[in-house]
């Protein structure tokens, strides 16, 4: 009896130690499942987030205005960025790199760059077909230096703008040194040269010197003018103008030198081709410089037609002469600043070069167009359409 009591006993407690040990092992196994779960959740989120970064990637170097290129040592491409694919083409992976870049420069930056496995920049400027100028950045790619990186920024629009500054420095400088040295040759000979005792002499060359001391003061406006403009070019004008005031204003201001050169204004202005939204004083000085054109470069006698129409929803003024005109070729250069077609003729009646560039601009911010008609020995048009109110 006292056997089988013990005997009980043991298998109460054996049952309990089973159950105990049974549980823990679901415990640990339910805890192995989990760390299981959570291993394999973190492989698929690496894949997942990797899978993201390369997206995230592209994506962001598709953004870049930059052109990227990745090539590999054998200088095949691997990889374009959006902006790349739209200046070279699309599938050029696998290219030779020199299929798509032939500028010296960057294929031996290249090659430097993977010798030394260091960051090269050059500045590469193509003159043919299209002007470009950009500037080249080749570094290693920082994970895997058997890959090159290639990023191109396209600085031909800074490069223009530079260099159009440039040319109008030196244009500006020359066009005043030329009368300013004609004025100090002048006061050199009636100081200390052969006009210093002759009085016939010396009243000779105080007309010139006036004249070319004129022609510095008229470019000086003219240049204080464009600059004046061009800061306020995107400001549009907001005055309700009547043009044929203007016109009539700028004809009466006209009358000596119309006088003076035996030309006559005919103007015929519409009714309804009167009013526009600008400015007075900037209209005055298109129609002035037009106007004044037009007797400067029309011989004696011949006569000018200005005229006010209305076409479709524009106000179009034109002021049209019968004299040397332009040849065609050159209509288009004619508002370059400083461009003349005679620059002699052009500086003997007081021209600066820079009336048409003014008249161009001006036109521009009443959000307006010139349009300029001429044939060689017969005459000119030019017609400035503005937005009719
Ligand atoms: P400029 O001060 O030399 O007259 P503009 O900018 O007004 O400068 O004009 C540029 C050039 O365009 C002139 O030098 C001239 O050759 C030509 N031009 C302008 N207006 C006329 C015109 N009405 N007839 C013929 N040529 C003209």
């Amino acid at each position: 009896m006292e056997i089988l009591f013990y005997l009980l006993i043991f298998l109460i407690f054996s049952w309990i130690i089973f159950l105990i040990v049974r549980s823990i092992s679901k415990g640990l196994d339910a805890k192995s499942n989990t760390k299981k779960n959570k291993y394999t959740n973190e492989a698929e989120g690496k894949n997942l987030s990797m899978n993201n970064n390369k997206d995230l990637v592209k994506n962001t170097l598709d953004e870049f205005l930059d052109q990227v290129l990745i090539v590999n040592k054998f200088k095949e491409i691997v990889f374009l960025n959006k902006n790349a694919a739209l200046r070279f083409g699309e599938n050029l992976e696998g290219k030779h790199l020199a299929s798509i870049l032939r500028a010296p420069e960057i294929l031996e930056s290249f090659d430097i760059c993977i010798e030394n496995n260091e960051k090269q920049v050059v500045e590469v400027e193509i003159k043919n077909p299209i002007y470009q100028f950009f500037s080249a950045t080749i570094f290693p790619h920082p994970e895997n230096n058997n890959f090159i990186i290639i990023v191109l920024r396209d600085l031909t629009e800074i490069a223009k703008v530079q260099k159009f500054k440039s040319d109008f420095v030196a244009n500006a400088s020359h066009e005043l040194r030329t009368p300013l040295q004609s004025i100090k040759l002048g006061l050199e000979t009636i100081n200390q040269g052969h006009a210093k005792n002759d009085f016939e002499a010396q009243k000779k060359f105080v007309p010139i010197m006036l004249e070319q001391a004129q022609r510095m003061e008229n470019l000086i406006r003219d240049l204080l003018s464009l600059s004046k403009i061009e800061l306020e070019e995107h400001i549009r004008p907001n005055k309700d103008i009547d043009l044929k005031d203007i016109i009539d204003h700028v004809i009466q201001a006209q009358n000596q030198s119309l006088s003076q050169n035996d030309v006559k204004i005919n103007f015929d202005c519409k009714k309804d081709a009167r009013r526009i939204v600008g400015d007075r004083d900037k209209l005055i000085e298109i129609f002035s410089n037009l106007i004044e054109n037009a007797i400067k470069y029309s011989e004696r006698g011949k006569n000018i037609n200005i005229s006010l129409k209305k076409k479709n929803d524009q106000i179009l003024a034109s002021v049209k002469d019968s004299g040397v005109g332009i040849p065609k070729d050159l209509i288009p250069r004619v508002t370059e600043r400083f461009f003349r077609v005679d620059p002699e003729k052009s500086k003997k009646v007081g021209g600066t070069g820079l009336g048409l560039a003014i008249v161009k601009h001006l036109v521009l911010q009443h959000r307006g167009e010139l349009n300029i008609t001429s044939e060689e020995g017969k005459g000119s048009e030019f017609t400035v359409s503005f937005p009719a109110i």
